[in-house]
């Protein structure tokens, strides 16, 4: 694979720019020179193979070669609703949702969620994104959504959709016993359909009231063991869990 770059408008037609960060990449990072061959990418599912003509101080103009559709995707949606973590952690959890191949990362507000991030943060989760996607191959990134109210998000995922709630089962409130508490499918388990939407609460968790909800809406909840994981180790390990099964 060679070097990837990812160009903000779909590229149409022979000729393609790099701008921002980018264009710095290749010029002052990579120190790449004229008549070089990169790769580009746009978000649309399609590489192409691109010769570098000019390079200017903020903008690197190419010729695109050819284009072709190279699916690096999951084999169904995969959508995480996550209560985000505090600072770094988030933007390390998007760097290891996009090489999961997670499809979209929605910032969920429930009654405990401490952070909510404004534009300018989920600008810089997008940019994340994009260099997750640049490093492992994927010409899709992985979508971050707008905050959504818990209620809004348990009710708008499509009812065909495997709709899962995590949550540890050793919980006070008994609203699941270990007894109870559905395991997670083996990786021998029938695949997804076409859509996953997982919930992924607060450090302080979900209340009794979001978790009765959920569960009147006909989402399943799922444990992932007796230990207490942080919210990022939750939200990768059952994106994990479902790359293991997609692609066994
Ligand atoms: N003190 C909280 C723990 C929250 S951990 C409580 O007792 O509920 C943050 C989130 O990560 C949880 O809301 C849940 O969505 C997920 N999580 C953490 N550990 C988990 C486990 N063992 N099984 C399932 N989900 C878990």
């Amino acid at each position: 694979m060679s070097e990837r770059f990812f160009v903000e408008q779909p590229i149409e037609g022979d000729q393609a720019e790099l701008v921002g960060p980018e264009a710095h990449h290749l010029s002052h990072v990579l120190r790449a020179r004229r008549g070089e061959f990169v790769t580009l990418f746009d978000g649309t599912g399609f590489e192409y193979r691109a010769r570098i003509e000019s390079i200017a101080r903020a903008q690197v103009s190419l010729s695109v070669l050819d284009r072709s559709r190279v699916d690096r995707e999951l084999t169904f949606s995969l959508t995480l609703g996550v209560s985000l973590p505090r600072g770094d952690r988030q933007k390390w959890m998007v760097e290891k949702l996009s090489e999961l191949g997670a499809t979209r990362l929605v910032p969920l507000l429930a009654q405990r969620t401490v952070a909510e991030p404004g534009a300018a943060a989920r600008e810089r989760l997008r940019r994340t994104a994009i260099e997750a996607a640049k490093q492992c191959g994927r010409n899709r990134l992985l979508e971050i959504g707008e905050p959504v109210e818990i209620a809004n998000f348990l009710s708008a995922a499509p009812r065909d959709a495997e709709r899962w709630i995590l949550h540890p089962h050793a919980v006070p409130d008994g609203w699941i016993s270990a007894a109870a508490a559905p395991r997670f499918p083996s990786p021998t388990a029938r695949l997804p359909a076409t859509a996953v939407v997982i919930a992924v609460g607060p450090e302080g968790g979900f209340t009794a009231e979001e978790l009765q909800q959920s569960l009147a809406l006909g989402w399943t909840p799922r444990t992932l063991g007796p230990r207490i994981l942080r919210i990022e180790t939750a939200a990768i390990a059952i994106a994990a869990q479902l790359v293991g099964s997609s692609h066994p």
